[in-house]
């Protein structure tokens, strides 16, 4: 390790901990959990992941990799109704992709159904459960209100027996859906109200993903997280803070069935301005077909994020740089895009590629040459080397980087102007070609020989830099802009009206008419470019050698017009 290594190291370990760190770091003193550390990633496989869950796996996994612990994938499939084996396997696909492992540590929740089931029996005999058989909205009415307290079912007095019995018959199949469910017998008038009697499980006679039609009953949320946890030896269940009120229940649980009481820490959820990130919002979207597919590259998902471009570092960095938090925010989008921006800053090869073609014909340029101009393919990286681009008389430049009739501080070209072409020659507009209408399709331009960049004799100086291919030596490709999903900063944060509605129906541009410099090789899949002065880009899984096609991952900031002529 070099010297500068080690210091970046020891500043690493110095930087202050976060209050989850923290409490570890107390129980680790305090001897509670003898210095172990084992956390757990819990999704429901009943939609496809997304950026605020890749929060939830980066602080996971990451905790367990920082104190030497270990972190269990671990499938709350508990609602057989709204789950699937297709979710499964996306969830194990993300996890992997954002880099971390569980080892042999893939769980289920639906494994220990003969527990919670035995744990259920102990409840009951212990006096602290009963099957009540009042319809579920004669509970909630006896609920109460948090100022009012709840009033006790009639059945709640049952003798353990007759509970077992039933329980016992709720298992078999013996009754409806709805006509009895199993509550633990806590306390009607608590001020939390999930502790008045909560339901632990209930009858539902849908087959079960993994179990088939093996039970009729499905333990709750509340009942089987607890255990679950304690069963796999979790020390720290680290949740989102809607469940901070859910912990007395966690805990009364654990403390009437197990020696091993893990501690459930919550933090504030990821939102993201512009941005839905609810799974039944996200599948309103995919089944309503306003986007394509739950991998569409405008998705908050993990598998769009990846289709766009996004890559594993850029998602860990800015899980990282945003921490935890123990109040909800909202975290600006921008702070996403700045982490891959980033990341392909550093990693990204620079090619040109024109999106909106214009013709221009250098009329003193001998019409059957060519020459190799030598490009940089990394200024960040100089291990990335140079590559030769093929300049000729016919090329392409982007149409907005021509203006008629220009405002003052337009460095780009124009009539009588010049500009430079990059990595070639200085070039001066002598005439606008215009077909019938009035539109403009072709520039005669000429260029000046003795300008080339590198060998640059001309003593002439331009402000302005722009890209280009040739036409003879570029490849036609498909190229898709993305740009947010949403027009409103809190999509669902408005109570008289429906998220879809903020949806941005300019989310999408796709242009097929683009040119792409010969050197790219479209073959390779997992390449990712910088498209010079446009943004980055990367192939879509849509890609083919006959049809490339290119996803915006993200524009780049700034252009060259901005910081005009001193980049040739
Ligand atoms: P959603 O509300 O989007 O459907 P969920 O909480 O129901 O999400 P689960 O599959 O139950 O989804 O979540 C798995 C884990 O991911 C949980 O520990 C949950 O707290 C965490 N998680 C979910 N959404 C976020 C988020 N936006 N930010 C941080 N963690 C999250
Ligand atoms: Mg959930």
């Amino acid at each position: 390790m070099s010297a500068t290594e080690r210091n970046i190291e020891e500043r690493g370990e110095r930087k202050s901990l976060n209050f989850i760190e923290q409490i570890i770091e107390e129980h680790n003193k305090s001897e509670r959990f003898n210095q172990k550390v084992h956390t757990r990633f819990p999704p429901e496989p009943n939609g496809y992941l997304h950026i605020g869950h890749a929060k939830s796996i980066c602080l996971n996994f990451g905790l367990a990799n920082k104190y030497n612990g270990k972190c269990n994938l671990r499938f709350d499939d508990t609602n057989p109704a709204t789950e699937d084996v297709e979710y499964v396997d996306s969830i194990r696909e993300d996890v992997h992709w954002l880099g971390f492992d569980w080892q042999d540590r893939e769980f289920y929740a639906s494994d220990y159904f003969g527990q919670l089931y035995d744990f259920a029996c102990s409840l009951i005999k212990k006096g602290l459960a009963y099957v009540d058989d009042q319809p579920s909205d004669e509970i909630a009415r006896q609920k109460g209100t948090p100022t009012q307290p709840g009033t006790e079912s009639p059945f709640r007095s049952r003798t353990p027996e007759e509970n077992l019995d039933l329980f016992e018959r709720m298992k078999n199949g013996e009754f409806a859906e709805g006509s009895k469910i199993l509550r633990a017998k806590i306390d009607m008038s608590s001020p939390n109200m999930h502790m008045r009697d909560p339901a632990i499980y209930r009858i539902r006679k849908t087959p079960h993903h993994r179990t088939g039609g093996a039970w009729n009953i499905y333990p709750m949320y509340d009942f089987a997280h607890g255990l679950s946890d304690s069963i796999e030896g979790i020390t720290h269940s680290i949740c989102t803070l809607e469940f901070e009120v859910h912990r007395p229940l966690y805990e009364w649980i654990n403390n009437q069935l197990v020696d091993h009481k893990p501690q459930q820490i919550e933090f504030a959820r990821l939102n993201l301005s512009y941005t839905v990130m609810s799974k039944r919002k996200l599948k309103e979207l995919v089944e309503g077909k306003y986007v394509k597919g739950w991998d569409d590259p405008r998705m908050p998902t993990i598998c769009g994020l990846r289709r766009r471009g996004y890559t594993p570092e850029s998602i860990r960095n800015f899980s990282e740089r945003i921490g935890v938090a123990r109040r909800d925010g909202i975290i600006d989008l921008a702070l996403l895009e700045h982490s891959i921006r980033e990341d392909l800053n550093r990693r990204a090869s620079r090619v040109m590629s024109v999106l909106d073609p214009l013709k221009v014909t250098l009329v003193n340029y001998p019409e059957n040459y060519s020459e190799e101009v030598k490009a940089i393919n990394n200024p960040e990286d100089p291990e990335a080397g140079t590559r030769n681009v093929t300049f000729t008389h016919e090329l392409y430049i982007e149409r907005e980087d021509f203006m008629e009739n220009p405002p003052k501080k337009f460095f780009r070209l124009s009539p009588g102007g010049m500009v430079r072409l990059k990595y070639a020659y200085i070039i001066k507009c002598l005439d606008v070609v215009k077909d019938d209408h009035g539109n403009i399709i072709e520039l005669k331009c000429e260029y000046i020989p003795e300008s080339k960049s590198g060998n640059d004799t001309s003593n002439i100086k331009v402000k302005g830099t722009l890209h280009w291919v040739s036409i003879a030596h570029s490849q036609q490709i498909e190229v898709r802009i993305y740009d947010r999903l949403f027009m409103d900063e809190e999509p669902d944060g408005h109570k008289d009206k429906d998220f879809k509605d903020f949806l941005n129906p300019e989310s999408l541009k796709i242009l097929k008419n683009c040119f792409l410099e010969q050197s790219v090789n479209t073959v390779d899949l997992k390449q990712r470019f910088q498209f010079e002065r446009k943004g980055y880009f990367c192939h879509d899984k849509d890609s083919s050698v006959s049809n490339p096609v290119f996803n915006l991952t993200v524009p780049l900031r700034d252009s060259w017009a901005k910081i005009s002529g001193n980049v040739n």
